[in-house]
């Protein structure tokens, strides 16, 4: 079964976009934490951003990148969060990959991307190398 973003990019149910190109598709949120909230999406149907091809990840971000600056002159925001809920267990709701641009003004009352975590851990100077080798190996 299709995503419901799937069904804005086949037409078959209505949403207000803003802008698209070949492999991707932006759009106003339906429930807009802030004027101007906005959704791009690659139109084919990807869950995680670790699924979605390396060509699409570049047009996905040349999108997100193009209506940045575009929105906050859109509502005369004062800044923007930018951000995946990237699987089910960080807040994501639609299984289709999507990135929330999201204007900010000053005295909103919002926080920054650091309120999304829970409780920070206290990680030892050897836990941090351990931890950057691992990921560094895996690049
Ligand atoms: P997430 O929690 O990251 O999966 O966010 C999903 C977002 O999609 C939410 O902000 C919803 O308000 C938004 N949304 C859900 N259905 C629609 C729709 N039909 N048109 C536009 N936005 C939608």
């Amino acid at each position: 079964m299709s995503t419901i973003f799937s069904q804005i990019v086949e037409g078959e149910i209505p949403a207000r976009i803003v802008y698209e190109d070949e492999t991707t598709v932006a759009f106003l949120d339906a429930n807009p934490l802030a004027p101007g909230h906005t959704l791009v999406i690659p139109k084919d149907e990807y869950e995680r951003l670790n699924d979605v091809p390396d060509d699409i990840a570049t047009d996905l971000y040349a999108t997100v990148h193009r209506m940045v600056p575009v929105v906050e002159d859109a509502v005369d925001a004062d800044a923007t969060t930018v951000a995946f809920n990237n699987g089910e267990e960080a807040g994501q709701e639609v299984p289709h990959v999507h990135c929330h641009i999201v204007p900010r003004f000053e005295g909103d009352g919002g926080g920054p991307i650091h309120a999304v975590a829970g409780d920070r851990p206290s990680l030892a100077d050897d836990e941090l190398d351990d931890i950057a080798d691992d990921i560094e190996s895996r690049v």
